[in-house]
């Protein structure tokens, strides 16, 4: 498609009638500065843009095009679907398909509730957590992100870290007050706070693998995983732990962070540095309460979901008496894209991805050893991020503490050579199945200047 509005003036008419011109705050471009191009279509891992660039997408919409974009089977599939009908507002059988191949994968999702976005998968499962124990207090980790749920906004991750937030204006103290942030990874001020409190609270939500800081995988301690540990001590004082996979889920590995995490884990691939990890998983059964979904289940249109243990997602309405619900949930377009795209995902789609991430990691490590930029790369699965500081980055005050400026520089120097990362510091990068050698290539040509760039502070 051609087009004769520029981005310049896309984003100027943006600004008069969208906030920041923007409907999500990291695509404004704030921290990065600059004017953010406009897209105007995309496929495979190329993205075009109003102005008539190409671009190498290192974004994937934050997530959901695993496949790359307008991959095939996933544009027909929801094609097709179209045809039938776009809303029905009543049981559809793909709700039941994508919810079976859901709870196939992953083992602790006994029973799913699919809703539109990440946000209300997290928001719900909070409900049923407080419904189930009846209790009030929500305990998170700081860097964390799980959407813009008001109890959960407090030292956030994503575009809250990436604007230096400590939370958000509007959230009401009552609420902030059933809400307890502690540092990402530290035991003694979990096993503390229960120790104090442990009777006030519902659940415990962290992130599987923390990702919106950066990816910040969690670690063992004495063979036990910090999500073990986690679920160990919410149980010890009835409480429950809530997982959230919106981002890895169905990314980190083909059963999410759980897949690599969990009492049937493989334990690779997580760690620090760029060779592969060597984790070992555990053998102990342990597993989340309640797990949240999003982002690739969508395959890129606005889907969520939650699940877990049968007599908890038991509460919910019509049976139960937590509330829940909504006009879109479960829509055909939306399932069908979600079905498509788990069904391109089998074991070869994943090594795919697991070679072009690795790939990326080592020449990324290269051009910022060969610039003398001072770098960590950490990974989960095959998600990964780049921070710009050397010493390996655990928690959210660790992730702070890396030059945001650098990366700046490192940015609008990647931009200007047609690769689009992600415009902020905090977030991990997205490979798909569709960044083939070539792809990986044109990156390889940029990344050199653009780590020089980066180096001249
Ligand atoms: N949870 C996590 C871990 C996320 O990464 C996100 C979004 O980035 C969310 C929840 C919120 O999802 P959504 O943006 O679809 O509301």
């Amino acid at each position: 498609m051609t087009s004769t509005t520029s981005s310049t003036e896309l984003f100027s008419r943006a600004q008069q009638v969208i906030p920041s011109g923007v409907n999500s705050p990291v695509r404004a471009f704030g921290s990065v500065g600059g004017t953010p191009p406009f897209l105007t279509s995309a496929k495979g891992a190329l993205l075009q843009d109003a102005d008539g660039r190409e671009y190498v997408d290192l974004v994937g919409s934050w997530g959901p095009m695993i496949l790359g974009h307008a991959n095939e089977q996933v544009v027909e599939a929801v094609r097709e679907a179209a045809g039938r009908g776009l809303s029905f507002g009543a049981p559809q059988p793909g709700e039941v398909s994508l919810a079976e191949e859901v709870v196939s994968r992953i083992g602790p999702v006994e029973q799913l509730r699919l809703v539109n976005s990440g946000t209300e998968a997290t928001m719900s499962a909070l409900r049923v957590a407080r419904a189930a124990t009846g209790r009030d207090v929500i305990v998170k980790f700081a860097g964390c992100y799980h959407g813009h749920v008001d109890a959960l906004l407090a030292e956030a991750g994503s575009g809250v870290a990436t604007f230096a937030m400590p939370g958000s204006a509007g959230v009401t103290a009552a609420t902030a007050r059933d809400t307890v942030v502690l540092p990402y990874g530290d035991r003694d001020a979990v096993a503390a706070l229960f120790a104090e409190r442990g009777g006030e609270i519902a659940a415990v939500i962290t992130e599987a693998a923390p990702a919106n800081m950066g990816v910040v995988p969690p670690l063992e301690q004495d063979g036990i995983g910090f999500n073990r540990f986690l679920s160990e001590t919410a149980h010890a004082a009835g409480a429950l732990l809530i997982s959230d996979e919106v981002l890895t889920g169905f990314r980190a590995s083909r059963t999410g962070y759980y897949g690599v995490d969990g009492p049937h884990g493989t334990g690779t691939g997580t760690g620090t540095g760029t060779g592969t990890g060597t984790g070992t998983g555990t053998d102990a059964a342990w597993a989340p309460d309640l797990m949240t979904f999003g982002k690739v289940i969508g395959g890129g249109l606005p889907v969520g979901a939650f699940g877990g243990r049968k007599d908890l997602m038991g509460l919910l309405a019509p049976a139960g008496p937590v509330y829940q619900a909504g006009t879109l949930s479960g829509n055909p377009l939306a399932t069908a894209a979600g079905l498509a795209t788990l069904a391109g995902l089998d074991e070869a789609a994943y090594e795919t991805l697991g070679s072009a991430s690795r790939t990326l990691q080592q020449l990324v490590a290269d051009a910022f050893t060969t610039a003398g930029v001072p770098h960590v790369i950490q990974r989960a699965g095959t998600l990964f991020s780049v921070f710009f500081r050397e010493q390996p980055v655990e928690t959210y005050e660790d992730a702070k503490a890396q030059d945001t400026d650098a990366f700046a520089r490192f940015f609008h120097a990647m931009l200007e050579g047609g690769i689009y990362l992600p415009p902020s510091a905090f977030e991990a990068w997205f490979v798909s199945t569709a960044h083939t050698p070539e792809m990986l290539d044109r990156i390889a040509e940029v990344l050199p200047g653009a780590a020089a760039a980066a180096a001249r502070g």
